[in-house]
């Protein structure tokens, strides 16, 4: 079954980490604050999971 990329959006800083980490996924929100998903059905891949592994609030979750 497939696995889906969740942000939490209430508990992301906006730091961007994500974003440096794979641009291909995530994406800062227009205000700059809250990290968003480019694709929601976006792939799992070692970045994304990376990504997950380096952000400071760990707001990125799979279901
Ligand atoms: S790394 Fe985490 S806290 Fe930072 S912008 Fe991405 S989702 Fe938000």
């Amino acid at each position: 079954m497939a696995r889906y990329i969740i942000i939490d959006s209430y508990e992301c800083n906006g730091c961007g980490s994500c974003v440096e980490i794979c641009p291909e996924v995530f994406a800062l929100n227009e205000e700059g604050d809250k990290a968003l998903l480019l694709d929601s059905e976006a792939a799992i891949t070692e970045k994304v999971e990376k990504a997950a592994a380096y952000c400071p609030q760990k707001c990125i979750e799979f279901d």
